[in-house]
């Protein structure tokens, strides 16, 4: 049986976060492995690592949660 190869370079093809993904990003889409799933802290929606954002008082959040903030007076 013949072994995988050993290192092959990776070049032009999708990071390894998302080449082997089982999870689905409810984001965007994309495939990615459930250790680099994130989750949304305002309402638990999970996605990739792509889709989180950082709110400018430093919270993480989806992209959702983000654009729903609501527009508040800049701080
Ligand atoms: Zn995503
Ligand atoms: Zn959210």
């Amino acid at each position: 049986m013949p072994r995988a190869r050993a290192k092959a370079p990776a070049s032009d093809a999708a990071p390894w976060w998302l080449t082997d993904g089982d999870e689905e990003c409810l984001g965007c889409g994309q495939l990615y492995i459930y250790e680099m799933e994130f989750r949304c802290p305002e309402c638990e929606m999970t996605t990739c690592i792509h889709c989180r954002r950082r709110r400018p008082d430093g919270r993480v959040v989806c992209v959702s949660c983000l654009d729903a903030g609501g527009p508040g007076d800049g701080g």
